[in-house]
């Protein structure tokens, strides 16, 4: 039985991790209420002129006003994709500063809410690992690295799929498949060679200092880059490894019996996956089970629309008892 489990932002949610709706002013009360970060000024300076004249922000409750984290990541990388600037203000200079800034806000503030983390990610890994009867796969939209580390946690390595295909993922000296499809704190690109280094623990933040010693673990070339992509720009990167990586991904979904859904939104912009995986489902169409752990009933109505009124819905967030649902719906 080849299980595959996709982990949306919903279950770094139930570690503690913000929501792509309340992103914002978490980082607010973490990085400037309870702190200041100067690198970070630029964040909020922008968000001040996001609609023209200086609208102040005076409390992390200002920030309930804005788009979410990710649209405004997105429209920043737009214009730096294509070579535009936002203002008189924000040229494109100071563009690719604002979004070194927002990648080090992303990976501090996520630092910061996950230090209290309850370690259900590792109870899950740990449980899905001893209960299968063949190694399971996960597809990750998460930039943070609370599911690589459950997976080591485990005592296994990840296979982060930067080569080859799935088949030899598997193949591959007992590593778990772990694919990352936007990116990962973890990672850093080298414009020079093109390769993707692994490391340890998060470094896209220290990507962006002028110090930064992160050289390439293949060509120990210089100005490494952080792979933090909004899904709706992930064409635009043309990143031959990463395109690898959703490569594995949809070999992996093909192959699989069981497709499990947790706490991922499956939202509209999200159309590079959704379209991704349902040409895996039908390469073969064979019959698979689609299972859907979420909380929000919209939700669960659109994983119907997109998969068919067969898919199993299960009305609940990242819990344990989610687990005794999942473990009673294995059991043959
Ligand atoms: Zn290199």
């Amino acid at each position: 039985m080849k299980d595959v489990y996709v982990f949306g932002a919903g279950a770094s949610a139930s570690e503690g991790a913000p929501v792509v709706s309340n992103f914002l002013r978490i980082a607010y009360r973490y990085l400037k209420e309870k702190g200041q970060d100067a690198d970070l000024e630029i964040v909020w300076d922008f968000l001040e002129h996001f609609y023209g004249s200086r609208v102040e922000i005076n409390s992390y409750r200002d920030l309930d006003r804005y788009p979410g984290i990710d649209e405004i990541f997105n429209i920043v990388d737009c214009y730096l994709l294509h070579n535009q600037a936002f203002s008189a203000r924000f040229p494109r200079s100071r563009l690719y500063e604002l979004k070194m800034a927002l990648v080090k806000l992303i990976s501090a503030t996520l630092d910061r809410s996950l230090q209290s983390s309850n370690g259900i990610h590792q109870s899950f890994v740990a449980q899905v690992i001893n209960q299968a009867s063949d190694l399971p796969t996960f597809i990750s939209l998460n930039y943070d690295v609370v599911l690589d580390r459950a997976i080591r946690g485990a005592g296994f390595e990840t296979e982060y799929g930067f080569y080859g295909n799935h088949s030899n993922d598997l193949a591959g000296s007992g590593k778990i498949p772990l694919y990352k499809l936007h990116g990962s704190l973890n990672w850093s690109y080298c414009p020079l060679c093109g390769e993707i280094s692994e490391h340890n623990e998060k470094v896209a933040h220290l990507l962006f200092s002028q110090s930064n010693t992160i050289n390439c673990e293949n060509c120990h070339g210089e100005n490494s880059q952080a792979i933090i992509i909004a899904p709706t720009l992930y064409k635009s990167y043309n990143i031959s490894r990463l395109n690898n990586v959703w490569d594995s991904a949809a070999l992996a979904i093909s192959r699989a019996d069981r497709l499990f859904f947790i706490g991922y939104s499956l939202a509209p912009a999200d159309t590079s996956i959704i379209a991704m995986v349902k040409r895996s489902l039908n390469a073969p169409d064979k019959e698979r089970e689609v299972v859907v752990i979420n909380p929000n009933r919209q939700t669960c109505q659109r994983y119907q629309r997109m998969f068919g009124e067969s898919c199993k819905i299960n009305y609940t967030g990242f819990t344990r008892e989610m687990f005794e649902k999942i473990s009673a719906s294995t059991t043959h």
